[in-house]
C-alpha cells in the first residue's frame, strides 16, 4: 500500500455546506474527497480506497449506517476507518453506529480541533495496521518462495497454513488441506503413531531447539514421498504453546539414490572377486574386502590413498605402461591376465579387467592361480594318459600274439596226447588241461577283443541281413546245443536289413551261448526278431535260472559274474560287455528282462534297420 504525499479523507454529506466546512478545517493536512450521497460514496471508496471517510448518518436513500456497513463487510475495504458525523448523539444511534462498524463518532457541530485529532489518531491507527498486513504478505511471499514446504498445525494436529511448496507436494489446493488433520489425511498409516510421537515431543520442547526425523507423506495420487521434518512449537504473545510448525524437504529421489548406491556398495563389499577404484592419479580410492585379499592385505585401508602399482612387480608395471595402457585409453576398457604381488612378495596369476570411469578406472581381479595350477595338472595327465594307452596297446599286443600262440601251441600238444592216450587216468588229466588252456584261449581272445572295442570311436558300417547272420550264429554253435539237447526256435523268416558292422554277430553268438550255458539241459531257446519301426530289437529267450533284478545292470560291467553261476559255468565275464560295447558302436541299446513266457531270461539288442 503507498501513501502519496498527503493522505486521503473522503467527506460524505448531502449537504454541501457541512463538506465545505469540513474540506476547510482539513485541506490544509489531506486531500480531501468528497461525495453527496451514498451511492457516490461507495463508488469513490471501492474505486479510490481513501485512507479515511468521514461520513453522515442522516442521508436519504442509503444512510450512514448502510454505507458503513458496505464498508466493513467488503475485505478489500474492510480496513478504511470511518468515522460518522452525526447530529444525533443518543444512545440508540451509537448503538446503531457500533452495530454497523464504524471506528468513531464526531457529533454536529464537529469541533475543528476534535476532528483533527481523531482523524489523525485513526490515521495513525491505520498505518500500522497498513504496515501489519504488508509484513504479513511479505512473510507469506517468503514461506511460498521457500524450496522447502512449511505447515502449521494446530494443538488438534488440524492444518492451518500451508505454503505453495507444500501444495505443490501434496498435489492438493489450499482449500484441500486447511482444516484437514495432518496424520489422518496426509501421513501412511504405518508412519501414524510415530508422526505422533514427534508432535506431542514438538509441543513440548522449549522451542528453542528443532526436532529433526523423516517420515512418509501420502500425495492426492496416493504416492509415497519421504520427507526430511523440523518441528518447533507455536507459542502466542502470552507464552502459550498454539500448534507446531513443520518445515521439510522432499528427499524421496535422495532416499532413493542413496539405497541404491549402499546396494551397489554391498554388492562390491559381498564380492569375491577383488574391486578397486582408482582414481586420475593412480591412487587406489576405494577397495574392497576381497581385493585386500587377494593381494595378501588383512585390510583394504592398508591399499586407500596408495598407488596402484605398489601391487605388481616392476617388470609387470613396464608391461602394463608400454602395451596395455595405449589400448585401455582407446577403448575404455581392457581384459586379460597378469601377475600379481602379494604383500609378502610372491607373486599370482591373476584374471584382470579394466573399465574406464569419468575420473579414473574400476579394475575387477581374480586370482587364477589355482585354475593355472589345475591346468597344469590337466597338461600332465593328458602325457600320463598317452603314455598308458600306449602301454595299453602294447599289452594288448602282447596277449594276442605273445600269450595267444604258447597257449595254443600247449592245446595243439594237449589235443594229440589225448588222441593217442588210452590210459583213462591220463586222459582225465589231459582233459583238465584241454579245458583249461581252453578256457585260456577264449579269455585272451576276450581281452584283447574288448581292449580293442574300447578304444574304437567309430566302426564302418553297411546294410547286412540280420536273419542271414543269425542263421550263421546258430551253425556255428550247434555243438554246444547238441552236446546239452537243447533246441534253437528261430523265429526268423524273411529279410531284417540292418545298418551294421560284422562285428555284430559276437552280440548274438553270446546271447546264444550264454543261454546254452545257463538254460538247462533238453530245454528250448528261442530267438526272435521284433520290428520296432526304426530298428529291429533281436530277443534270445532261455528257460534256465533268469537274472535277479538287482543284477540285471551290473552283468553288462566287465568280469561281473553272478557268485552262484561261477562256480558251476565257466566263463570270463566280459561277454556281455564286450556285446554292450558292440551294440554301443553301433548307436543301438541293450539289456536284459525275465523271459515273458516262463522261467529263464530274454536278453535283447536294437540296432538300426537299413
Ligand atoms: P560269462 O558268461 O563268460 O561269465 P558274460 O559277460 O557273458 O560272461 O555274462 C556275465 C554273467 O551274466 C554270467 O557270468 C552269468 O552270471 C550271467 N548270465 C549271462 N547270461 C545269462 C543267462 N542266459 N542266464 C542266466 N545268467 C546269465
Amino acid at each position: 500500500m503507498t501513501y502519496p504525499d498527503k493522505p486521503r479523507v473522503l467527506v460524505v454529506d448531502d449537504e454541501p455546506m457541512n463538506v465545505e466546512l469540513l474540506q476547510a478545517y482539513l485541506s490544509e493536512d489531506y486531500e480531501v474527497l468528497s461525495a453527496y450521497n451514498g451511492h457516490e460514496a461507495l463508488e469513490i471508496i471501492f474505486n479510490d480506497l481513501p485512507d479515511i471517510v468521514l461520513l453522515d448518518v442522516m442521508m436519504p436513500d442509503i444512510n450512514g449506517y448502510q454505507v458503513c456497513e458496505r464498508i466493513k463487510n467488503s475485505e478489500t475495504t474492510q480496513f478504511i476507518p470511518v468515522v460518522l458525523v452525526t447530529a444525533l448523539s443518543g444512545r440508540e444511534d451509537r448503538l446503531k453506529g457500533i452495530e454497523s462498524k464504524a471506528d468513531d463518532f464526531l457529533t454536529k457541530p464537529v469541533d475543528r480541533l476534535e476532528l483533527k485529532m481523531r482523524v489523525r489518531s485513526l490515521l495513525r491507527i491505520k498505518k500500522l495496521h497498513d504496515n501489519v498486513i504488508q509484513e504479513r504478505d511479505q512473510a507469506q511471499n517468503y514461506l511460498d518462495v521457500a524450496a522447502v514446504m512449511m505447515l502449521a498445525l494446530d494443538c488438534s494436529q488440524n492444518i492451518t497454513l500451508i505454503n505453495k511448496r507444500g501444495l505443490e507436494i501434496l498435489g492438493c489446493e489450499e482449500s484441500e488441506v486447511i482444516g484437514k488433520n495432518l496424520l489422518e489425511q496426509f501421513i501412511p498409516v504405518s508412519a501414524r503413531s510415530e508422526m505422533e510421537i514427534h508432535f506431542l515431543n514438538s509441543l513440548n520442547t522449549s522451542g528453542i531447539d528443532s526436532i529433526y526425523y523423516e517420515c512418509p507423506i501420502i500425495t492426492k495420487n496416493n504416492d509415497e514421498r519421504m520427507v526430511n521434518w523440523y518441528s518447533k512449537p507455536l507459542i502466542d504473545e502470552s507464552g502459550k504453546v498454539t500448534g507446531v510448525l513443520f518445515s521439510g524437504q522432499d528427499i524421496t529421489i535422495r532416499k532413493k539414490a542413496e539405497e541404491k548406491l549402499r546396494e551397489q556398495t554391498h554388492a562390491m563389499e559381498a564380492s569375491i572377486d577383488g574391486m578397486a577404484i582408482i582414481d586420475e592419479e593412480g591412487i587406489h580410492s576405494y577397495v574392497n574386502a576381497s581385493h585386500a585379499h587377494i593381494f595378501g592385505y588383512d585390510n583394504p585401508r592398508e591399499l586407500i590413498g596408495k598407488k596402484w602399482d605398489m601391487l605388481y612387480n616392476p617388470s609387470e608395471v613396464g608391461l602394463f605402461k608400454s602395451t596395455i595402457l595405449p589400448d585401455f585409453r582407446k577403448k575404455g576398457k581392457w581384459q586379460g591376465e597378469l601377475i600379481g604381488r602379494r604383500k609378502d612378495g610372491s607373486t599370482f596369476y591373476q584374471e584382470i579387467s579394466l573399465t574406464a570411469l569419468d575420473k579414473g578406472l574400476i579394475s575387477v581381479v581374480r586370482d587364477i592361480s589355482k585354475r593355472k595350477e589345475f591346468e597344469s595338472q590337466l597338461n600332465d595327465y593328458a602325457a600320463r594318459l598317452k603314455t598308458s594307452n600306449e602301454l595299453k596297446d602294447l599289452f594288448t599286443d602282447i596277449l594276442r600274439h605273445d600269450l595267444l600262440n604258447p597257449a595254443g601251441v600247449v592245446k595243439g600238444f594237449t589235443d594229440m596226447l589225448l588222441n593217442e592216450e588210452n590210459d583213462e587216468n591220463k586222459i582225465h588229466k589231459l582233459q583238465l588241461i584241454d579245458s583249461n588252456v581252453t578256457r585260456l584261449i577264449e579269455m585272451i581272445e576276450s581281452a584283447a577283443k574288448f581292449a580293442k572295442l574300447e578304444d574304437t570311436e567309430k566302426l564302418e558300417f553297411k546294410s547286412m541281413d540280420i536273419g542271414s547272420i543269425l542263421k550263421n550264429v546258430s551253425e556255428e554253435l550247434k555243438p554246444q546245443l547238441e552236446a546239452k539237447d537243447i533246441t534253437l526256435d528261430m523265429k526268423v523268416s524273411g529279410h531284417y536289413p540292418a545298418v551294421i558292422n560284422p562285428l555284430i554277430d559276437g552280440v548274438f553268438t553270446n546271447f546264444i551261448s550264454n543261454a546254452i550255458k545257463y538254460g538247462p539241459s533238453e530245454s528250448v531257446v528261442t530267438v526272435d526278431v521284433q520290428d520296432l519301426g526304426d530298428e529291429w530289437k533281436v530277443v534270445v529267450s532261455d528257460k534256465g535260472e533268469g537274472i535277479p533284478d538287482k543284477d540285471k545292470v551290473l552283468i553288462f560291467n566287465r568280469f561281473q559274474r553272478l557268485a552262484e553261476k561261477k562256480k558251476a559255468v565257466k566263463g570270463s565275464g566280459l561277454g556281455l560287455a564286450i556285446a554292450k560295447r558292440i551294440v554301443e558302436l553301433h548307436g543301438g541299446s541293450i539289456g536284459v528282462e525275465d523271459n515273458p513266457v516262463g522261467k529263464g531270461s530274454s536278453f535283447w539288442a536294437t540296432v538300426k534297420k537299413a
